[in-house]
């Protein structure tokens, strides 16, 4: 059955990486109505995980997805410096920045997240976030070799940020609530082990602790105080608190918002002819509950899902393998699988920082995550599949 004809128009709203790959996929698919791709950056739709990376580092990386003719000759009508900041879904149509009303068959919102920032400090010269081109290209201005840089929060970014600014020469001080980096996504004893890479590399990890306030001066930081009532003076400070979900645009719409836009498990928002993919979207899981997943393998795999369920399919993403990567100084860290902060950790290979953990949740292998062993990571992704039971994993081979 399908539900998309030629005459339709397909307004997607977030010029990302969700928002391009499901345009790609419904032409892929041999969509031939029209598709209207809404950005509010004032760039072609770049790549980010590389902003975090090179970017730090001043390498400027070519991060363009596509060049100014792919949109062309797809026929995807791409607007950008545009934003859609309100909808109504009963009419189907949209209003943009410019003023202008667009009208809509189906509505794909793509919208990604914002960085949280530290109250009081948004506008403050020297401290930064990180979730687009322009703020990598200003942070990687600010990075001064001589300098003291401060991160806030080692999630993923913040760890990456760490290495990175580490890597240039900076004296980095890396603060975090949890017991170690990462250890809310996965776990003390990977955390641990990702906390120690830092220090090794010279980075001051500092677990266990916040930023009580952050002092300014001419409009400008000078110093930090921890919750623990250290002082710091510093450059730089780097704001790695997370994100939350750019929805505020869909208020009063009766889109269902709910920490993300909540959709079924083929990106369905609760109005009709609305849908929601990537970073901005909860779709529900094999669980029932809607989940987001901030991750890049993630956007792609949910724009291929949407597309064909807004041709007629029912594919869910039921058989794909949840994946991400970081990259931290020479290493790659992945994780493969369902892995939980609260699972059981087995570490099954180590050699130096390098090493496999395997994740167990209700005896049975739910996932893996690897730091410079990619090889032995992906070799899993069958025994994650099947959900082998742990003790096949730890059983030592014949
Ligand atoms: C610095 C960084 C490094 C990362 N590194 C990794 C990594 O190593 N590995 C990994 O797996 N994942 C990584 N990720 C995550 C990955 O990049 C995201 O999962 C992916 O970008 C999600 O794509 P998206 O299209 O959902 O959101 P986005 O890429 O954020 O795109 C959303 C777009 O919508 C625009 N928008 C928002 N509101 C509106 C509006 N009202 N009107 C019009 N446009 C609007 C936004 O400005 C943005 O351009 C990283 C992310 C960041 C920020």
């Amino acid at each position: 059955m399908t539900t998309l004809r030629s005459t339709h128009r397909v307004v997607i709203v977030g010029a990302g990486l969700a928002g391009l790959r499901t345009a790609e996929e419904l032409r892929r698919a041999d969509f031939d109505g029209e598709i209207v791709l809404i950005g509010d950056e004032p760039h072609l739709p770049y790549d980010r995980p590389p902003l975090s990376k090179a970017g730090v580092r001043g390498e400027n990386p070519d991060t363009t997805f596509q060049p100014l003719e792919f949109f062309a000759e797809q026929r995807i009508d791409l607007r950008v410096g545009l934003r859609a900041e309100r909808v109504d879904a009963v009419g189907r149509t949209l209003a943009l920045s410019d003023g202008s009303t667009l009208a809509f068959d189906e509505l794909v919102v793509a919208t990604g997240l914002r960085p949280r920032h530290l109250p009081g400090s948004e506008s403050l010269a020297g401290v930064h976030v990180l979730r687009s081109l322009d703020d990598s290209r200003a942070l990687a201005a600010a990075a001064n070799p001589a300098g003291r840089a401060l991160i806030v929060g080692a999630g993923f970014i913040g760890c990456e940020v760490a290495a990175n600014l580490r890597s240039l020469g900076m004296d980095v001080v890396l603060v975090e609530p949890q017991a170690a980096p990462l250890a809310a996504v996965l776990g003390p004893e990977v955390g641990g082990r990702i906390g120690r890479l830092h220090v090794d590399k010279g980075v001051d990890v500092r677990a266990g602790v916040g930023v009580r306030e952050v002092v300014q001066a001419d409009g400008r930081v000078r110093s930090v105080e921890l919750s623990d009532g250290t002082q710091l003076d510093v450059d730089l400070v780097v704001v790695g608190i997370g994100s939350a979900p750019a929805e505020a645009w869909l208020e009063g719409s009766g889109v269902r918002v709910d920490n993300g836009v909540v959709c079924d498990a083929q990106g369905r928002a609760s109005a009709p002819h609305v849908w929601a993919v990537g970073d901005v979207a909860a779709w529900t899981g094999a669980n029932g509950a809607p989940r987001r997943v901030e991750h890049w393998t993630n956007a792609g795999d949910q724009a291929r899902v949407l597309a064909a369920a807004l041709l007629g399919s029912d594919t869910t993403l039921s058989h794909q393998v949840p994946y991400f990567w970081s990259d931290q100084y020479e290493l790659k860290i992945q994780a493969l699988g369902d892995v939980d902060a609260a699972d059981t950790v087995h570490i099954t290979h180590e050699d130096g920082h390098k090493f496999l953990a395997c994740y167990e949740r209700d005896g049975r292998l739910s996932g893996v995550v690897g730091a410079g062993l990619p090889g032995r990571v992906m070799k899993m992704r069958a025994a994650i599949m099947a959900a082998v039971p742990m003790t096949e994993i730890l059983a030592p081979s014949a």
